[in-house]
């Protein structure tokens, strides 16, 4: 039993992570069984599709926004407009530095830039 207890770890007792009851086991083990453990993952998992489903919106709201306000492949306004129309700022696809120092951001396959006097310059890539 002492070789068992060797190749597997050491044994300790510690506090279930999901219903905090006292429990002896491996040193790694976090829960006292598998109800337990499978319940914790659950509403972990959980909570972490609530998130990507919220942000995942709220790039495809962004990106809405674009393909309605950039009527063609390029266009031009005030980013007072994209304001107007709930344009989320903290999310984008992704975001380059041009050699001039430009910041682009995307929104899937939209690209934009904000000028220093406010205005948004919005290019469909395709
Ligand atoms: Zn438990």
């Amino acid at each position: 039993m002492n070789d068992l207890i060797d190749v597997v770890g050491t044994i300790n007792s510690g506090k279930c992570m999901e219903c905090g009851k006292q429990f002896v086991g491996r040193s790694d083990k976090k829960f006292c069984c598998d109800m337990c453990r499978n319940s914790y993952n659950n509403r972990l998992r959980n909570r972490r599709d609530r998130e990507v489903i919220r942000i995942n919106n709220i790039l495809s709201r962004n990106r809405r926004i674009l393909a309605k306000l950039c009527k063609t492949p390029k266009s031009t306004l005030p980013v007072s407009v994209l304001r107007e129309n709930y344009f989320n700022f903290k999310y984008c696809t992704s975001v380059s530095r041009k050699a001039t120092g430009r910041t682009i951001y995307c929104c899937y396959d939209y690209a934009y830039y904000i000028t220093l006097s406010g205005i948004a310059h919005i290019s469909l890539n395709r």
